[in-house]
């Protein structure tokens, strides 16, 4: 109810600003000409109106100089808080706000006391401790995030219903707390308290009525001063209405303060009903008494004597002037001074100076980053300097023409180290402790949510602070600061104290890596990326085609014995692949009631008319994937569908889940007892041994082969035809038989497999279904010398798309092989010849190992090229023939 006569009166006030206006300000010049009231003696109701006594008591000014500098450091808070605030419309429509309550309230007051400035003079500190700027922000805050006139008057009305209550309610205790003080005896506190009840109403009045009429007025002129386009339109603002809750008064504070006047307003009636009584001794005596005698004149204060009270006063004042204008003020420019001295000379590697360590709230450029030769920046990163902080375009170019490292020379967390330097055995610099007062955990929310400043505003003390008190989750980091990089480089920190050993991070680089492209997508967490060594096996010479193969391992004599193989195919003429298949599985697992109804379903299923309508529901939720075929299978009253489709460039998983996922609310619109255990029953089979992959195939099914010639096996393999094929039976076709192998007929197509599979961003758990292999070995040509190979890999399950593939690094190992992304000629095919180079590649480890074996090679060549010189005593090596 009270809300809503607020809001009508804000929609009121908002729609005419003008008659508001224009009725506020006569009032105004109304009160100044009634000079009849000025000359009463009798207006302040409480008591009649003290006057200075000639001699000023020593409890006077005591209480006098505590009120002044209170006043100061009131104005000074509040100063601070409104530039965290961040908008200079915010402050400047509250600074008018202020600026004309108090010319109301200077008026008002001055005529009533028949313009005596002295009083004025001493009570102007106590109303400045009465100006709360942040009530006119949080208004104007309301409108400022409107994007239309309309919006503009709704908002102030819906603010106004908010916040009217709350203020007037306010208002009504500040009177009435106030007004205690008329009679406190102490006679300029008793003045003061006069003017602080004018100077709440004034202030209430003019909040009311002038205040929102002004936004509004200001608001639809400058939308029409910019066609349309209104001036205000920030985006940030709108994150002001969803903050509503916040605005909205604590009903308990609300009670509090209710009951509180009540008590206020008994205690005022009883004194003042007492003070009318002629016969009875009044609350105050004393000076008060000697003040009505002396007729009621205020005498003027000695200004110009330099006592004590003015001394600390003044003193103060321009301390704290000195600290917001040289201190506070000038730190968005210092910023872009400091930009400025990055870009025209970047310090490599800068020991931390005291100086560099007070600029904790200097935003950190974006670094820029150097991959695969070309400058990678994070579109995610956004700049979140102040806005007229940010550099200009010509000096963003001369930033990144440096190409400096400029992680470490614009490192915007002096105050904690980064992991690397804070564990290094370098001592720290003394300075770096100069930081070291953080501010609130409320300013420094206040900070991060202003668009204008955000998280380069904060120390990483500060950030942690948040993370530690949850303000910031520790999984956002990236994302919530001004930089992934930083975000990162905290998390390290936090990290680095709760490991076993604390400098464990410090050889786990971080820097320079583009995690636009992780966030999201690859890892979550990050404390850094792990460097692999990446070797390249080659050239391979698959369907007369040439391939140099990236493979990234730390298993010594891998790359170079695959190479071996490259050579031994080249010299003979090459190796040939074909793929058989080509589609990924997923196979959820549903229940129903029954087994016969499970049986029911599933003849269903296995219908044209069940599977097409299952296809479309599947189809509909990809470009790429489209269902070919579904495999059905009951175990129970369980039912296990295994989706099949293809699935473009992309390996497919997450693809597939989702058309899956859509099919099975088809299923159960057709049969509403099917209940979905899980999208993923294990009848995939992702990520698991399983004779079903490599019966049936899953991804894509490749095979490649070729015919050694017996020289090349001779004198490139170092072996004999004879020797590899008993081998081969022995070894890959029995000893896996033996061992009750599923698809593990081969010597070490897993090597293969995952060493591509690192290098070019695939998932390195697919190993398991995808180096699924059988290798073959026959004699032939014409006198049974020459050695036919082949490898059969029914379940290569890859991507160039999607996944690992977006990160640069596995994108220049894609674009070696000419397969990065979506194929130009046919969907799917650079992923099919991915896989070629798989098969081909394993096929060629597979002709080497085997004939390291065979010839008895392989320990000799793994202490040589695989053992780590540390451990070993053994330094003497000799070339392995596997290199050779
Ligand atoms: P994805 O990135 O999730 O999907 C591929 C995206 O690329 C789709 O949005 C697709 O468009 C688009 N696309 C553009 N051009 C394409 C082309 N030529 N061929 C195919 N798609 C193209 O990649 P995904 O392969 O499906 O999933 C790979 C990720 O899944 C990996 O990170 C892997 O580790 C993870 N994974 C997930 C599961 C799981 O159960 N969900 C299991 C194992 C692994 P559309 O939107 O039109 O399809």
């Amino acid at each position: 109810m009270l809300a809503r006569l607020f809001r009508l009166h804000g929609l009121l006030v908002a729609s005419h600003p003008w008659e508001v206006i224009v009725g506020t300000l006569a009032l105004t010049v109304c009160l100044m000409s009634m000079n009849s009231l000025a000359t009463s003696s009798q207006m302040c109701s409480w008591n009649e109106c003290p006057k200075v006594e000639e001699k000023v008591h020593s409890s006077d000014i005591i209480i006098l100089t505590i009120t002044r500098c209170m006043a100061i450091v009131y104005i000074y808070f509040q100063f601070k808080n409104l530039r965290q605030l961040g908008s200079k419309y915010i402050l400047g429509i509250a600074g008018l706000f202020t600026v004309f309550s108090s010319f109301v309230f200077s008026t008002v007051v001055i005529h009533f006391f028949g313009k005596e400035l002295t009083g004025l003079n001493e009570a102007l500190p106590f109303f400045l401790l009465l100006i709360d700027l942040s009530k006119a922000c949080a208004l104007a805050k309301f409108a400022l995030s409107s994007n239309s006139q309309e919006e503009v008057r709704e908002n102030i009305s819906q603010g106004m219903a908010i916040l009217g209550p709350t203020f007037t309610l306010d208002a009504l205790v500040e009177c009435l707390v106030i007004g205690v003080g008329t009679m406190s005896g102490v006679p300029q506190l008793e003045i003061m308290c006069c003017f602080g009840c004018m100077s709440v109403l004034a202030n209430y009045f003019v909040f009311m009525t002038f205040f929102p009429a002004c936004v509004s007025l200001v608001l639809e002129l400058s939308r029409e001063s910019r066609e349309g386009r209104p001036i205000w339109q920030l985006s940030h603002f709108a994150r002001v209405l969803a903050e509503e809750e916040d605005n909205k008064p604590n009903p308990v504070t609300q009670r509090v303060k209710i009951i509180m006047s009540l008590g206020l307003a008994l205690v005022h009636a009883h004194t003042r009903l007492a003070a009318e009584h002629p016969g009875q001794n009044r609350t105050v005596e004393g000076p008060v008494a000697k003040r009505l005698e002396s007729g009621g004149t205020m005498l003027p204060l000695k200004l110009t004597s330099m006592d004590l009270e003015q001394v600390i006063t003044l003193g103060l004042a321009l301390l704290l002037a000195v600290k917001y204008v040289f201190f506070e003020q000038t730190e968005t420019e210092s910023s872009l001074s400091l930009k400025s001295t990055i870009i025209s000379s970047p310090p490599p590697q800068k020991p931390r100076v005291a100086a560099d360590c007070c600029r904790r709230d200097l935003p950190a450029p974006k670094p820029p980053c150097m991959m695969n030769g070309t400058l990678a920046t994070s579109p995610t990163s956004t700049s979140s300097a102040v806005s007229d902080s940010k550099p200009s375009p010509e000096a963003d170019t001369a930033f990144r023409e440096t190409e400096a490292p400029p992680a470490a020379s614009v490192d915007n967390s002096p105050c904690l180290p980064s992991a690397a330097e804070s564990l290094a055995p370098t001592p720290r610099s003394p300075q770096s402790s100069c930081c070291s007062e953080a501010r609130t955990l409320e300013e420094c929310m206040a900070i991060l949510s202003d668009p204008q400043r955000g998280a380069s505003f904060l120390s990483d003390k500060e950030v942690m602070n948040l993370v530690t008190s949850r303000n910031i989750l520790n999984y956002k980091l990236e994302s919530v600061l001004d930089t992934p990089e930083r975000g990162v480089a905290i998390r390290r920190d936090m990290l680095s104290p709760k490991l076993p050993v604390r400098s464990a991070l410090a050889s786990l680089p971080y820097k320079d890596y583009d995690y636009s492209k992780v966030m999201g997508t690859c890892c979550e967490n990050v404390i850094g990326y792990m460097p692999v060594p990446v070797g390249v096996a080659g050239p391979l010479l698959l369907d007369e085609k040439q391939f140099h193969v990236p493979m990234a391992t730390t298993e010594g004599c891998l790359v170079a014995s695959t190479n071996r193989g490259c050579r031994a195919l080249s010299m003979s003429g090459g190796c040939r692949s074909r793929i058989l298949a080509d589609s990924m599985t997923r196979g959820p697992v549903v229940r129903l009631p029954s087994a016969c109804r499970a049986a029911e379903v599933k003849g269903w299923l296995e219908t044209s008319d069940g599977f097409r309508v299952i296809k479309e529901a599947f189809d509909h939720t990809s470009r790429f994937a489209r269902l070919e075929k579904l495999l059905v299978s009951i175990a129970g009253r369980n039912l296990y569908i295994r989706f099949q489709s293809q699935t473009g460039d992309a390996m497919g998983m997450n693809m597939i889940t989702k058309g899956t996922e859509q099919a099975l609310h088809r299923l159960q619109q057709q049969y509403p007892d099917v209940q979905v255990l899980a999208v993923s029953g294990n009848y995939c089979t992702d990520k698991k041994s399983a004779a079903i992959n490599w019966i049936m195939g899953r991804g894509k099914s490749a095979v490649c082969e070729a015919t050694v010639p017996a020289k090349v096996v001779r004198e490139v393999l170092k072996s004999s035809t004879a020797a590899l094929v008993e081998l081969n039976i022995n070894k890959n076709l029995v000893g896996s038989a033996m061992a009750g192998s599923i698809g593990g007929f081969n010597a070490h197509a897993a090597n293969i497999v995952a060493a591509i599979y690192i290098a070019c961003g695939q998932d390195p758990a697919q190993t398991i279904g995808s180096s699924n292999c059988i290798t073959q070995m026959e004699a032939a040509g014409p006198d049974g010398e020459d050695l036919y190979i082949s490898c059969s890999m029914p379940s290569i399950e890859l991507g160039t798309v999607g996944g690992g593939t977006n990160l640069l690094p596995q994108q220049a190992c894609l674009q070696m092989l000419g397969v990065q992304g979506s194929s130009s000629s046919e969907p799917g095919e650079n992923a099919r010849q991915l896989a070629r180079v798989v098969c081909g590649t394993v096929l060629a480890g597979e002709l080497s190992l085997m004939a390291a074996l065979a010839a008895g090679h392989l320990v000799k060549s793994h202490m040589t090229h695989n053992r780590s010189k540390a451990d070993s005593p053994e330094t003497n090596s000799s070339k392995s023939e596997a290199t050779a």
